[in-house]
């Protein structure tokens, strides 16, 4: 068994997982990846289509090369690399905290470090999530798997499919299967609006004449060795409309129900969790309740840009930095979702320092106004031109507009959307 000891270990060798070993690097500590695929890049490698790297590059690339520019910048530093390694097992002992990873080349691996950065990205909600009623016939994907198997291996999963969620994955997955010569009937969203974003919606389905069936629910996958339809109800005033249920032949179902952060591992060492998010709770630091255990990108929530991604990884770097330097976080109030916002991280923010938030919508409204609210007084308010579930907002919070909090007991941030 191989034995090492490093300042930092980041779990995970994703866009988040990177950024924050790089900025761990430039605060001169010594660090490792632990990756357990091949290659770094996580989810960026099989997402093939451009779109990535407008805010952090100021150029529109593709995931691959995306992730070839972060590659790049690891190259030369000291950071040190362990790809096919899974990481099965943590110890967080409060001086000293271990990561068991098993791998093809070393067998077990034993890395020891003195703060840990959780970088495990996220994982695609299936079939047994949502559990739509009918038979069990081959044919039934989740998109990113899909999209794995075409990208990457080489495999067509169908040749007549449907998607069911109109989340990214759905919608990119729904213009790539067109591009190899299926025929792509539908995407199908329980919601009245849109789960991904509008950019993807306009050239992953106008472009390509998919219809969109909004407020409709598959109610029944058909087909018993292979699928052979599915049966779509469409919900008009919040009910069923079962006389209204038609069937569109297919021989593939994508699923595009959303994601939810990788949290097995964390779990096990007692990280507490954000009902909301599914992610860590952390504080303003990005550590999560474990002392020494910080989190960032999907793991710690949903993003949908990688830019947003590694702007907070960074931050996660830098504070594991200063946080084994010995600063700790200033005096804290913690960040409440109010109305129609489905969540805000971190968890808490510092009243001495800038904050940086990542909120998400729960309605879709074009002139809205953000509403940031200390102990029920408002103190910041921001015009929206739109906005929209899918598109996570950006909120910056400073030691002025959080001053009316400094001597209040147990001080509250609550952000609202109206
Ligand atoms: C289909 C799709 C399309 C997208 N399109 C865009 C787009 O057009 N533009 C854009 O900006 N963003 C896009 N995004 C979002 C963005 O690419 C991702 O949010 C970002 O790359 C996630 O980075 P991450 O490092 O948090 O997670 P990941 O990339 O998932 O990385 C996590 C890594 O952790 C590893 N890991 C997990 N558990 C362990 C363990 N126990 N031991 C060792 N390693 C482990 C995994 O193997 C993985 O490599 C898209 C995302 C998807 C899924």
């Amino acid at each position: 068994m191989k034995e090492l000891y490093f300042d930092a270990a980041v779990i995970g060798g994703g866009a988040a997982g990177m950024a924050a070993a790089l900025e761990l690097d430039t605060a001169g500590l010594s660090c490792a990846i632990i990756e357990r695929e091949d290659g770094l890049g996580g989810i960026l490698g099989q997402c093939i289509h451009n779109g990535f790297g407008l805010i952090e590059f100021d150029e529109e690339l593709t995931g691959p090369e995306f992730a070839e520019r972060m590659q790049e910048k690891l190259a030369g530093t000291r950071i040190s690399v362990f790809t096919g390694a899974t990481v099965m097992e943590m110890d967080t002992l409060p001086e000293i905290k271990t990561l068991y990873c098993y791998s093809a080349r070393w067998g077990v691996l034993k890395v020891n470090a003195k703060a840990i950065v959780l970088a495990m990205g996220c994982r695609e909600r299936n079939r047994g999530n949502i559990r739509i009623p009918g038979d069990r016939p081959a044919g039934v994907y989740t998109a990113g798997l899909a999209q794995r198997l075409v990208n990457i291996e080489g495999f067509i999963p169908g040749r007549n499919a449907v998607v069911i969620g109109s989340g990214d994955i759905g919608l990119i997955m729904a213009r790539r299967m067109s591009w190899i010569g299926c025929k792509v009937h539908a995407v199908v969203e329980i919601l009245p609006y849109p789960s991904g974003l509008t950019r993807n919606i306009v050239q992953c389905l106008h472009d390509f004449d998919i219809p969109l069936y909004l407020s409709h629910l598959t109610t029944r996958i058909i087909g018993r060795e292979r699928v052979e339809g599915v049966e779509v109800t469409p919900i008009e005033n919040g009910a069923l409309m079962q006389e209204k249920a038609f069937i569109i032949p297919c021989d593939t179902v994508l699923l595009s129900v959303g994601l939810v952060p990788e949290n097995e591992l964390s779990k096990t060492v007692g990280v507490g969790l954000n009902p909301m998010t599914n992610g860590p709770a952390v504080d303003s630091m990005l550590m999560t309740s474990v002392p020494g255990v910080f989190a960032c990108g999907n793991v710690l929530h949903v993003h949908d840009l990688v830019d947003y991604v590694v702007e907070e990884s960074r931050r996660a770097g830098g504070n594991v930095a200063r946080w084994l330097k010995g600063e700790r976080p200033g005096r804290e109030a913690r960040v409440k979702a109010g109305s129609n916002v489905r969540y805000a991280a971190p968890s808490k923010v510092d009243l001495e320092r800038d904050n940086k938030l990542y909120l998400r919508a729960m309605i879709v409204k074009n002139g809205a106004a953000l509403e940031v609210k200390v102990n029920n007084r408002i103190v910041k308010t921001i015009k929206k031109n739109h906005v929209q579930p899918s598109e996570m907002l950006t909120l910056e919070l400073g030691p002025k507009d959080l001053e009316g909090a400094a001597g209040v007991p147990d001080p509250m941030i609550e952000i609202s959307i109206n």
